[in-house]
Formats: structure tokens, C-alpha cells, sequence
């Protein structure tokens, strides 16, 4: 393993716009930045289509394209960028330590940005059937789904607007959703409701994905009747929202009982020199404009912590 002896004041982990817009603000402030990116360059916001809710943007802008202009921007203030997975970190004793594959590397301070992960139903179809017909975004996989018919679990912002984007290439979509209510926005339900591609499936669960090598139909159960019946499907698409991706420091920091990062400014944590932005402690909002302002907000109290310690 690699070692990298360099000290910098400040790592990154995570690369979506929370992670993007620290790494603008540590950098530009003149603090030696090292972003390790993980997954992907902008984090969720590289699997949307078009983001039209950011400002500065009036015609809209791609997920990636606004995640590599924000890379841009950090670059241009010296951030250095490392196409990596963070594998573990100790955080025990200063510098800090953070562990990649290939190497590992001390730092003043860090801020965690590793976002969130989609949640499961937690069947064991659902498992098997991952990536053959089973899926979670459509702008990555809806070209696959050309003239076929999908489910879409969930009720939710995500739920309607990848059935939405779904809606683009495939010929019917059912949302099938728990509840009788939606909790999505309405700019997103009028959306929906004027799309005559989409219907719903209400008080309804999918208790079985069935298929052998790839996904047939799904086995629905009506919650207020407790009618079942199967719905041939080409493809299911989870919706069903987020969980903080925060395995990695489990034993590192103190976390509330859904794995969220417990902080009481909202960007610091229990350790002092580490802080927190973006989904990790946002269960609310998960705006790209949210992300970026906790990301400010955790880049200037680290500057503030860096300037501290002299
Ligand atoms: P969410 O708001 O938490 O909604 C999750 C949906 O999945 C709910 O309808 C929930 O039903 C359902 N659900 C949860 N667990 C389930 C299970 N085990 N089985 C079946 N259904 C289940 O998640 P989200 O839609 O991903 O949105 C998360 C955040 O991202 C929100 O703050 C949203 O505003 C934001 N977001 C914004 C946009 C946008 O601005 N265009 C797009 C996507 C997301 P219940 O209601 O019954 O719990």
C-alpha cells in the first residue's frame, strides 16, 4: 500500500454537490484539498436527466454537466481529485487518517459528503433480479425499457419523476404506491397526471418480484383488502427513498438510530475536525441547492477549525 506522507488540511469524502462545493470553498480559501470522489462525479445529481430547479441555469442543465463544471471550478482553486473508494478511516488520533485500495492518507480535518444509498424492499427477488430488470435510475437504464411496460415503487418526488423520465422511452408505467396519498410535489403530480403513459396502483404492495432469469411480473397485494394478483412487468424500478451511506464510520462517530450523522450545528460531528453535508444529515429537503449550501457551510466552520488550530 501506498503512503502518501503529504499532510493536507482538509479530505473530502464524496463528490456530489455537497463534497463539490466544500472542495470550492476549502481550496479557494487556500487549504490543500484532496477529494476522493468514490462511485461517481456528482453523486445522485449525475442520474438526472435535466435539473431545471437550480439557479443560474433557465434553460436546465444535465446532472453530469453540472457536476463537471462544479469539478471544473474546484480544480481551478487547486482541489486535487482522486478516482477512489475510501475503504476505512481512523479518526482515533491526529492527523486523521483515511484509507483507499491503493493507499492511505493523513489529513488536519475531513468532511464527510458520501450521500445516501437507495433504500430495498428487502425481497429476495429483488436481490436476484438487480440489474435484469430490477433496477433504481432510470436515467441509466431507461433506454433499456424502449416500448415496455415498467412498475415504479414509491410515492415520493423520486417515484414520479423517474416515472417521468421513464415515460420518455417506455409505452406504460404503473406507480404502484403503499398509500393513497403521495407525498411528492405537486409540480411533479400534475406532471404525472397529464402523462397518459402512467396510471396508479393505490394500497398496494409488491410482495414478490417473479421472473427467472430476468423480471415477468410482480405479485401485488392490495393492503386494505388483502387481494392478491400478479401484474405482467418488464422492469421495476425502486423508488422508495434513501439511506445515508455512512457504514464506513459506524465505529468512527456517533450516529442516530437511522445511521445519520448526529451533529448539533448541522455540519459538525462528534469528533472534532470532522463535519458533515449533504444527505447525511438532511432528511428533509435533498435539494442539489441544499447540498451545496451545507457543503459551504461545512467548508467555512473546517476553515474556521483549520485557522483554530494555527
Ligand atoms: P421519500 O420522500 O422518502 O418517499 C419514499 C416513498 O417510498 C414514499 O412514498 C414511501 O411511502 C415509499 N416507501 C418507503 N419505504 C417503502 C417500502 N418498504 N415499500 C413501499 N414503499 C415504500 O423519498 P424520495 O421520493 O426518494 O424523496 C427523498 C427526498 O428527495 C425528498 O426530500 C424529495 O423532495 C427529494 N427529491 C426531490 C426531487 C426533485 O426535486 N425533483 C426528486 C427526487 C427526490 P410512505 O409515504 O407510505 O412512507
Amino acid at each position: 500500500m501506498e503512503t502518501i506522507n503529504n499532510l493536507y488540511d482538509v479530505i473530502i469524502i464524496g463528490a456530489g454537490p455537497s463534497g463539490l462545493t466544500a472542495s470550492i470553498y476549502t481550496s479557494r480559501a487556500r487549504f490543500k484539498t484532496l477529494t476522493i470522489i468514490g462511485p461517481m462525479i456528482g453523486g445522485q445529481i449525475a442520474l438526472t436527466y435535466t435539473v431545471d430547479n437550480y439557479p443560474g441555469f433557465p434553460d436546465g442543465i444535465t446532472g453530469p454537466e453540472l457536476s463537471e463544471l462544479m469539478k471544473k471550478q474546484a480544480q481551478k482553486f487547486g482541489t486535487e481529485f482522486l478516482d477512489a473508494n475510501v475503504i476505512s478511516v481512523d479518526f482515533s488520533s491526529k492527523p486523521l487518517m483515511v484509507f483507499t485500495e491503493d493507499g492511505e492518507y493523513q489529513t488536519r480535518s475531513v468532511i464527510i459528503a458520501t450521500g445516501s444509498l437507495n433504500r430495498k424492499l428487502g425481497l429476495e427477488s429483488e436481490e436476484r433480479l438487480m440489474g435484469r430488470g430490477v433496477f433504481v435510475c432510470a436515467t441509466c437504464d431507461a433506454l433499456l425499457y424502449q416500448d415496455k411496460t415498467v412498475v415504479v415503487v414509491g410515492g415520493g418526488d423520486s417515484a414520479l419523476q423517474e416515472a417521468m423520465d421513464l415515460s420518455k422511452f417506455a409505452s406504460k408505467i404503473y406507480i404502484v404506491h403503499r398509500r393513497d396519498k403521495l407525498t411528492a410535489c405537486k409540480c411533479l403530480v400534475h406532471a404525472v397526471e397529464e402523462n397518459e403513459k402512467i396510471s396508479y396502483i393505490w394500497n398496494t404492495e409488491v410482495i414478490e418480484i417473479l421472473g427467472e432469469r430476468r423480471v415477468q411480473a410482480v405479485r401485488l397485494r392490495n393492503r386494505n383488502t388483502g387481494e392478491e394478483h400478479s401484474l405482467n412487468t418488464d422492469g421495476v424500478l425502486l423508488a422508495i427513498g434513501w439511506l445515508p451511506n455512512t457504514d464506513l464510520f459506524k465505529d468512527q462517530i456517533e450516529l442516530d438510530e437511522k445511521d445519520y450523522i448526529i451533529s448539533k450545528s448541522g455540519v459538525d460531528t462528534s469528533v472534532d475536525g470532522v463535519f458533515v453535508c449533504g444527505d447525511l444529515n438532511d432528511i428533509e429537503y435533498r435539494q442539489v441547492i441544499t447540498a451545496c449550501g451545507s457543503g459551504c457551510m461545512a467548508a467555512l466552520e473546517t476553515e474556521r477549525y483549520l485557522q483554530k488550530q494555527g
